[in-house]
């Protein structure tokens, strides 16, 4: 089963995706951590994209989806694969789509994490960064909605988006998720 996971920064889906990916016996694949091992190790690919994720901006198309294919290549994705922080662009989303085609896969569904802003303010606030002040918490949630209302658009189009209330705790948050996935497994098989 290919889950893609799409919430704010502060919406808990570091948390639940380790919950889906034990439940389901599904890797997760987080482009942002890739993109970060690559960096760390000083490859090609992490010298000319350091810059731009240091920045927050995001890495060329080309390179996500070439990171992401030779993943998919390796056999502990056959089972299905939680993506986390890709697609974050249409163009990766088709990329995506045809990768999986080329496999007789699809994405099976997209979670949308929902969290009111304020409380996204109110944790990430509580991380407590001193430099992390109020006005520039809020541009880089802006920024989260501005890049990726593109794409939950894109799955709510082809019927696959699934809106999850990302408020409560950790438990009953997994239990939404759980209905969900639950009933996407049963009409994949
Ligand atoms: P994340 O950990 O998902 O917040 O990603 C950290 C940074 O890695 C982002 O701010 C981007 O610079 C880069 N990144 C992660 N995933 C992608 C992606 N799918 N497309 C482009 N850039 C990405």
């Amino acid at each position: 089963m290919y889950v893609v996971l799409i919430g704010p920064p502060g919406s808990g889906k570091g948390t639940q995706s380790r919950r889906i990916s034990e439940k389901y016996g599904i890797r997760h694949l987080s482009t942002g951590e890739l993109l970060r091992q690559e960096v760390a190790s000083g490859t090609a690919a992490g010298v000319a994209t350091q810059n731009l994720i240091e920045n927050g901006r995001l890495a060329p198309d080309e390179l996500m989806i070439e990171m992401v294919s030779r993943r998919l290549e390796e056999p502990e994705y056959e089972r299905g694969c939680l993506f986390d922080g890709f697609p974050r662009t249409i163009d990766q989303a088709e990329m995506l789509r045809e990768l999986l085609q080329e496999r007789g896969a699809k994405v099976a569904a997209a979670l949308e994490f929902q969290t009111p802003m304020d409380e996204l303010l109110r944790r990430l606030g509580s991380r407590g960064r001193k430099d992390d002040r109020p006005e520039i918490r809020r541009r880089r949630l802006d920024d989260y909605v501005r890049t990726t209302a593109p794409v939950v658009e894109y799955y709510r189009g082809q019927s696959l988006l699934h809106p999850i209330n990302a408020l409560g705790d950790e438990s009953e948050v997994f239990a939404r998720i759980e209905s969900v996935l639950g009933a996407v497994e049963t009409a994949e098989n």
